[in-house]
């Protein structure tokens, strides 16, 4: 066996099918007999929407046909509206889509590039040597069993046994002062402005929906999600502690602290599963180090973030990158594995610095309410905007790249329409079975490359030349009229080795 992933959520899932494109067939683990039903994420926020599209998943996760479009309205920062209309080009991207059905969508496209998933089959262990790692396991029936493999990927939650099997820390900071309650409800009609959708709310003024607002004792919001009861959340801090199960009494007196008024929300109708939800407290932790030997983590078992929102946007795209690189060293390419973490790791370290900045930006007190009035006023200029926009989406942090690199190398590739004597398809489209591509844009056409496939096309760029590795980062790129082949292939040498496509 080649690798077993442990985890069969979102991530350990999108993993599993990045691995069977690479021609590996892994196991996936998962000690759920079913999918978690809990509602968690209410969508994909970031560069992960155009990666879903990069792998024709984008429809079946959204309903809706391609292209993604970026969003150049509103996002929230710390409950202030970003203006993404200022910027030219908005990096963020919205696919609206509980997790629950991320999972289910994932779990069919692995199931049919032929991943085998093992429901109800629990870790208990593991050990590795030079040579692979055994793992045991506990079956539905409680038997245990032994297996071996090559490598081994957490992809187990932020409690993960592989990540403590692997004695790899998981520093960080636990807030303990927060208490975050969320419901589904509904809200008569009558508290509800037609035209905006907003929540009247007397003595305080419309709540725009999606636009949480803060208050001197907390923070509230009201998100009518389409083809759900609304979300209703409330934020408060150094709250008492409570083990009680969590009740739509205490949700209605949150509000009422946070907002001054006693808003009339009643439990939606029907079975759901509908939220009723208190989190005490949340931690902002990074692993130490994303791989022991043979051990790699990815998602959730590698970061967590108090401020929410960044979770799949990091770990979906952790799974696109080392997918191509495992599938490689296991298949005799390029041993390109350590460079998992030297390009993950700057982008977790930044995502600390993304909640920490909402977490201050959020919390209660008067100098907070005049950092937040000055804030609100530099949010007016376009290049605040785009810093924060960056920030939100994950797209400011370039992989490592050597001296002299071309401009667009180590970021992901741009998304051209490209003219080939086939037709005009979209880039987004080529690389969709995730296989080294080099699309040669030169007039003479006459770029080459061994094992790597070839586009011959036109398109509206100044780029004579791109080579975009399997999870579509430009590995190198030119916009000379003769671009140097000697630089070509020691590229396709350093990523890929020779053969890539046997
Ligand atoms: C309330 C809430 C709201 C959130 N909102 C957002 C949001 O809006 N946007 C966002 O991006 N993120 C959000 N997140 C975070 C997001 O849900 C996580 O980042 C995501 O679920 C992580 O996926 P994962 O695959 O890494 O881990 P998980 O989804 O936790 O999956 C890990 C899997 O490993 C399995 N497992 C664990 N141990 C073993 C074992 N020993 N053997 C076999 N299997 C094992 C578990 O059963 C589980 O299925 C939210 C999280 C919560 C809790």
């Amino acid at each position: 066996m080649d690798v077993v992933v442990v985890g069969g959520g979102p991530n350990g899932l999108m993993l599993a099918c990045e691995l069977a494109l690479g021609g590996v067939r892994p196991v996936v683990l998962e000690r759920l007999t079913e999918p978690n039903k809990e509602p968690r994420s209410n969508g994909l926020v970031g560069q992960v929407v155009r990666m879903v599209d990069r792998r024709g998943l984008f429809e079946r996760l959204s309903g809706q046909p391609g292209p993604p479009q970026a969003n150049s309205s509103y996002f929230i920062f710390a409950a202030m509206p970003l203006n993404l209309g200022l910027l030219d080009d908005s990096p963020i991207y919205n696919l609206p889509v509980p997790e629950i059905k991320t999972v289910q969508v994932l779990e069919e496209r692995a199931t049919e590039l032929g991943v085998e998933i093992r429901r109800g089959h629990e870790l208990t262990g593991l050990t590795q040597d030079d040579d692979g790692v055994t793992l045991t396991v506990r079956d539905p029936d409680a038997q245990a069993y032994e297996l071996r493999t090559s490598y081994v990927v957490g992809a187990d939650s932020a409690h993960s046994p592989v990540r403590k099997a692997a004695g790899i820390d998981f520093p960080g900071v636990t807030y303990d002062r927060t208490t975050s309650r969320t419901v589904h409800a509904v809200v008569s009609h009558n508290w509800l402005d037609p035209t905006t959708g907003a929540l009247k709310v007397p003595g305080h003024g419309p709540v725009m929906p999606f636009l949480p607002v803060r208050t001197a004792r907390g923070g509230f919001s009201y998100a009518p999600l389409p083809g759900l009861p609304p979300l209703v959340a409330t934020v408060e801090w150094d709250q008492p502690e409570s083990d009680e199960p969590m009740t739509f009494d205490e949700m209605r007196a949150s509000i009422n602290r946070v907002l001054g008024v006693d808003v009339p929300i009643e439990p939606p109708p029907g079975t759901g599963p509908h939220v009723l939800r208190r989190i005490n407290g949340g931690n902002t932790r990074v692993a130490d180090r994303y791989r022991d030997g043979r051990l790699f983590l990815v998602g959730d078992a590698a970061h967590v973030f108090a401020a929410g929102g960044t979770g799949l946007n990091l770990g979906m795209q952790d799974a696109i990158n080392l997918g191509w690189k495992l599938a490689a060293a296991i298949r005799g390419g390029a041993d390109v594995l350590d460079t998992y973490e030297a390009e993950r790791r700057p982008i977790a370290d930044r995502t600390i610095t993304y909640s920490q900045t909402q977490a201050a930006l959020l919390s209660p007190g008067d100098d907070i309410t005049g950092l937040r009035q000055l804030f609100g006023e530099l949010l007016t200029q376009p290049g605040v905007v785009q810093v924060l926009a960056d920030l939100v989406a994950g797209a400011d942090v370039r992989y490592p790249v050597g001296d002299g690199a071309h401009p667009l190398t180590g970021w992901p590739a741009p998304d051209l329409n490209l003219h080939t004597p086939d037709g005009t398809v979209r880039l987004a489209e080529l690389i969709r079975r995730a296989k080294p591509l080099l699309i040669d844009l030169t007039e003479d056409g006459d770029l080459h490359a061994d094992g790597v496939e070839v586009v011959r096309a036109t398109a509206a760029t100044d780029v004579s030349a791109l080579l975009l590795r399997p999870d579509s980062y430009v590995a190198w790129a030119s916009s000379e009229t003769h671009p140097n082949q000697d630089e070509l292939h020691n590229t396709i040498q350093q990523w890929f080795g020779v053969p890539v496509n046997a």
